[in-house]
């Protein structure tokens, strides 16, 4: 699918809607009932992603819509939406693993995926081992007997990236299912079941939701992997998507590629002129020249608005930075309309093992900053007044 079709299918549908209404209805209810005995008999022979609906934990129309779309956006077969992405994140995991499972994980994934594997997956007989996700030979010595293989790219707090095709191989050769979080990226940037991993998933809290007005997440794969997800850990651990939400991700989705591309344009502007000034130290974004691993980077099919950068300050300057900054609100997500700031001094008040800053070593002079849809002169002048205060 080139680009440009991509796009068309977000913004097309097959489906036709009531009175011919342009936006499909919202099916606010948790229940849907048959004619007869015999329909409600063929509804449980085929009980499933694409059966007709019944209960809304099982299928509600107003989700499987965002679901369909997302699906095929990702060159997937099928896709279930989930109540936030650590649903989807969790629940795929668990789908594949047992007690005695091995998971590898690439470091400086996200904080939650890290919290779910090292503190709660050991409980259930589940390990992990963290692998550096740039190190080809490292992953290719921890895969044998390894279950499944946890994918982040680029890793959402220091941007490293992963070979997506030559770790597929790999974990192909070696039977280990491969999870990705693309979350950054979005499938216009990048499309991981094309390089052949397994299954996709994503907060859409971020960039397909991209108002920060709804907490939700996606699964997406093949139609065996997502129905046997469906059949089992979907259903019994219920995190499912209300159908005003799936409507809200809907309407946010519709404008995914103009505000990427907004993003785009604004985060490489900021980047390269965080670059040339004195008081940051280093960069972290895939789209400048310099980027420690450009080749990689030029397999994504465009950057977005979340960087980092580390800041030549202690902690009393990355404070007085902080404080001085009037449109970058501090706060913790990112991929809606408004930029933010996140300084990981504060990730690292619980400093230890259990700390996934700390685990990683990412250094305490990071600071996260989503650039947001405002005037990007604005963006500068906010930036550079703070830079100058520290
Ligand atoms: C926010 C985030 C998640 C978790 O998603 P929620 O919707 O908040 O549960 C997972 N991965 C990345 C990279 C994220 O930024």
């Amino acid at each position: 699918m080139t680009k440009s079709t991509r796009v068309a299918s977000i913004l097309t549908h097959d489906d036709t809607y009531p009175f011919g209404a342009v936006v499909p209805p919202i099916y606010q209810t948790s229940l849907f009932t048959f004619e007869s005995f015999e329909e409600m008999e063929d509804s449980f022979r085929s009980l499933g992603l694409d059966g007709h609906p019944m209960y809304s934990r099982g299928n509600n129309p107003s989700v499987q819509v965002f679901e369909h779309k997302v699906a095929a956006l990702e060159g997937g077969e099928a896709a279930r939406a989930f109540s936030s992405g650590m649903a989807a994140i969790s629940t795929a995991i668990l789908a594949r693993c047992q007690a005695g499972s091995r998971v590898l994980c690439v470091e400086c994934v996200y904080p939650d995926a890290f919290k779910f594997f090292t503190q709660l997956a050991p409980r259930y007989g589940i390990t992990v081992e963290f692998v550096d996700g740039r190190d080809l030979n490292a992953i290719q010595t921890a895969l044998p007997g390894a279950t499944l293989l946890y994918l982040e790219n680029p890793t959402s707090m220091v941007f490293r990236l992963q070979d997506l095709s030559a770790i597929a191989n790999m974990a192909r050769a070696h039977g280990v299912y491969t999870i990705i979080d693309n979350s950054w990226a979005t499938p216009l940037y990048q499309r991981p079941i094309e390089h052949g991993i397994d299954m996709v998933v994503h907060s859409a809290s971020k960039y397909l939701g991209g108002h920060s007005d709804t907490v939700a997440g996606i699964a997406i794969g093949t139609h065996a992997d997502i129905e046997k997800i469906n059949r089992l850990e979907y259903s019994v651990l219920g995190g499912k998507l209300s159908p005003f939400e799936g409507w809200l991700l809907l309407r946010g989705l519709r404008t995914l590629n103009l505000r990427l591309e907004a993003h785009q344009k604004s985060a490489l502007e900021i980047a390269g002129k965080l670059e040339r000034h004195e008081k940051v130290a280093k960069v972290n974004c895939p789209g400048l020249k310099g980027f420690a691993q450009a080749d990689l980077a030029k397999k994504l099919g465009g950057i977005t608005g979340l960087m980092s950068f580390e800041l030549n300050a202690d902690r009393e300057g990355i404070k007085r930075f902080i404080n001085s900054l009037e449109y970058f609100k501090l706060g913790v997500s990112w991929g809606g309309h408004e930029s933010l700031v996140f300084p990981i001094a504060l990730g690292l008040l619980n400093r230890g093992a259990l700390n996934p800053y700390d685990y990683f070593g990412i250094p305490e002079n990071t600071v996260r900053i989503h650039v947001g849809l405002e005037d990007v002169n604005d963006l500068w002048s906010d930036l550079e007044t703070a830079l100058g205060r520290i």
